[in-house]
């Protein structure tokens, strides 16, 4: 099971969230964004394709248009919205917006599903049999 899943997470191609990390060949460590060092023992760390799939882990809503550039209001302008840390399978920690209907909803500990867009990468509430652990 766990060779499974860490076969899974380094696989560079999959799965298609775009998360493109690296972790540790030492202590196995997983970073995003990838980086060719591993913060915590300084070893070398290969790519490696990201879950996306984790926990909310904290939060707040951005209540003010951030500097622009690099924020690109939406064409109906500029809405609150949230942003937070979301805590992958791997064990790393990956700042995303939260893309979620209603602010009020939103939880610690909830399930998501992260992946990379332009910018900052987006998570979104995941569905039934994305909440891998
Ligand atoms: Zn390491």
């Amino acid at each position: 099971m766990a060779g499974a899943l860490i076969r899974m997470a380094t696989h560079p191609r999959s799965p298609a969230t775009g998360l493109k990390g690296s972790r540790c060949s030492g202590c196995l460590v997983a970073v995003y964004p990838a980086d060719d060092a591993c913060p915590r023992c300084g070893g070398p760390a290969d790519p490696a394709a990201l879950s996306g799939a984790g926990t909310l882990w904290t939060w707040t809503v951005q209540r003010y248009a951030p500097k622009s550039p690099p924020y690109q209001a939406p064409p109906g302008g500029f809405e609150p919205f949230a942003v937070g840390y979301v805590e992958l399978k791997e064990g790393v920690r990956v700042a995303a917006v939260l893309d979620v209907d209603d602010l009020d909803a939103v939880r610690i500990g909830m399930p998501l599903m992260v992946t990379a867009g332009r910018g900052v990468p987006r998570a979104r509430p995941a569905t039934l049999g994305e909440e891998g652990s």
